[in-house]
């Protein structure tokens, strides 16, 4: 076909994923051409440019760590990295392995369809390139798909607005503006105190409350780094096999196991200078499982915030109450809570006053304010996990339609590939663990399964690997118990797809365990890729 380019392998996106997928399949030898929407690497952290926003696991775990090389050498300078740190961080890994070159940028996969005949998947793109290859996987990424606004009036207003996840690279200076802040997710709690550090008034519109812990971040000594890089290969091992991708045990001892003294004690622990994203989740081992347990957890953190917070009505206004804790994903902030004891910050409670509309001049809520203002910041999330594969419009075999395959819920076996739909792989895609562990971790272990697979596949000479059904529902079926033995369902998160209006209301992601997780792709591995059919190609065959 004229214009049309042949390749090994396509993948999608720039981000830590389609980076290390690069890596991977061009050490290979494999020829790989590689599309991504923005003009450089990055991903997450090449979008999300918002002030504040910052990794909310220590840097030392949320970076790679398949050469030594690179974590021997690089210095990260803070606790919980920056964003800009971060980017330049995967503008390093870029550029020392040198895969920049495999990549198209300001280039967006429109489609992608399986040729059966031939099979190869026939690519193309925005800039109207066709390209051919027999793998395609996509590292599109899980929260990369800003979710619109959806708020009625939107065009009509004449002031600038801005979404957390898709940010000027220029930055936005709020001195002295009035400020409309909608959201109050992760991304929310850290945009906000830096916008009301500049702004004249800030009125942050918030729809249901987070679990918020405060940040200990500090600047890292040449001491701190040394002592953590002359055990790096231990604490990155710990953290394949832990439940949550970090170096730390999960707790086998429960709750009420223990005194409320005590109980009491470790969760000041995990508040303070002990405290971390994950901190409270490890607690005891049945927060997330048991309704009691899980209260002292919320009971701490209420009251926490009700001690922060000097207005009573504010207070109780930001104290979650209609979930339980880390349901949804929990947050780490610098100063959220405090900011809310400034004269110059308002929170709205969506819940007693939701939105009516936006006008040319600021948010109408119902009871018929109209808060006037200058700018709007929307950190009002993304179409999660499968939002971003399913832009793209993916064809299968038979000319089937991820999109139809999909439009009750995501299936596919371990969360990688999805039968009808051979050589296409998704790198933490829905029904992995995926986000509810370390993503560096998941990444890292998605990628060198598939890169793993591919090796195998090219050695013994098969031209499609292809998951296969039962297997694909029974992996569904284990996602859907394992997540009903926890009390996951009783939030509207967008791990449920609940955030986005029309989403078939499905758990995403798997909470087996990244580390049980891992054993169990492993082993499917080993058996000869139990629950995949391996075909030579119908010629041969
Ligand atoms: P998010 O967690 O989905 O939060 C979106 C917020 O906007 C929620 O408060 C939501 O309310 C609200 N919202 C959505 N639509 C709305 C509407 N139409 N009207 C009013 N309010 C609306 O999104 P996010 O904060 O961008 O975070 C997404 C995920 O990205 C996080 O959970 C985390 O995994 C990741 N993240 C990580 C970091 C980090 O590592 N530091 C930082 C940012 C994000 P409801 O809760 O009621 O839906």
């Amino acid at each position: 076909m004229a214009g049309t380019v042949q390749v090994d392998a396509v993948v999608v996106g720039a981000g830590m994923s389609g980076l290390y997928m690069v890596k991977r399949l061009t050490d290979m030898g494999l020829d790989v051409r590689a599309f991504e929407v923005g003009d450089n690497v990055g991903g997450t952290w090449y979008w999300n440019r918002y002030p504040g926003a910052r990794v909310d696991l220590e840097s030392f775990d949320y970076s790679f760590s398949f050469d030594d090389g690179l974590q021997q050498e690089w210095n990260w300078t803070e606790r919980y990295a920056a964003q800009p740190e971060i980017l330049k961080y995967l503008n390093h890994v870029a550029d020392r392995f040198d895969l920049r070159k495999h990549f198209t940028f300001e280039t967006r996969v429109e489609s992608a369809a399986f040729d059966e005949n031939r099979n190869l998947w026939i690519i193309k793109t925005s800039g109207g390139e066709t390209v051919e290859a027999k793998y395609f996987i996509s590292g599109a990424g899980v929260l990369s798909t800003p979710k619109p606004p959806e708020i009625e009036g939107l065009d009509n207003f004449r002031g600038k607005w801005y979404h957390t996840g898709r940010w000027p690279h220029e930055g936005v200076d709020f001195t002295g503006l009035r400020v409309a802040q909608i959201g109050t997710g992760s991304s929310g709690i850290q945009v906000a105190p830096v916008v009301a550090e500049q702004a004249k008034h800030l009125t942050v519109f918030q729809r249901t409350p987070v679990y918020c812990v405060p940040t200990d971040n500090y600047k890292l000594t040449e001491e701190m780094r040394n002592t953590v890089k002359a055990h790096y290969t231990e604490r990155r091992e710990t953290s394949r096999h832990n439940r949550y991708g970090v170096p730390a045990e999960f707790p086998t001892i429960k709750a009420f196991e223990v005194s409320e003294e005590d109980r009491r004690q470790k969760y000041e622990e995990a508040w303070g200078e002990k405290g971390h994203l994950l901190a409270f989740r490890m607690t005891y081992a049945d927060v997330l499982a048991d309704e009691a347990a899980n209260k002292t957890v919320a009971d701490f953190l209420g009251a926490k915030i009700r001690e922060i917070v000097k207005d009573p009505v504010t207070a109780e206004r930001l104290v979650p109450k209609t979930y339980p804790f880390g349901t949804k994903r929990p947050c780490l902030g610098i100063r959220f809570y405090e900011i809310f004891n400034e004269d110059h910050v308002d929170l709205v409670s969506l819940h007693e006053t939701p939105i009516e509309r936006i006008t040319e001049t600021g948010i109408l809520t119902s009871d018929g304010t109209l808060h006037e203002v200058d700018v709007m910041v929307f950190a009002t999330g993304y179409d999660a996990l499968t939002g971003a594969i399913l832009r793209m419009d993916i064809t299968g075999r038979g000319h089937r339609k991820l999109r139809d395959k999909w439009k009750d819920g995501p299936r596919a076996y371990l969360g990688i590939s999805t039968n009808e739909f051979p050589n296409f792989f998704m790198i933490t895609g829905p029904l992995s663990p995926g986000p509810l562990n370390n993503m560096a971790v998941s990444i890292e272990q998605h990628v060198e399964w598939v890169s793993d697979c591919i090796k195998y596949m090219e050695k013994n000479g098969f031209a499609t690997i292809e998951a296969q059904e039962q297997p694909e529902q029974e992996w569904f079926d284990h996602v859907q118990e394992v997540v009903g033995n926890t009390l996951y369902l009783k939030a509207n998160s967008w791990y449920l797809g609940a955030n986005v209006p029309g989403k078939p209301r499905v758990f995403i992601p798997y909470l087996g365990g990244a580390g049980t997780y891992r054993a169990t792709c492993d082993e499917v591995a080993k058996n000869g890729y139990r629950g995949f059919t391996l075909e030579k190609s119908k010629v041969e065959a």
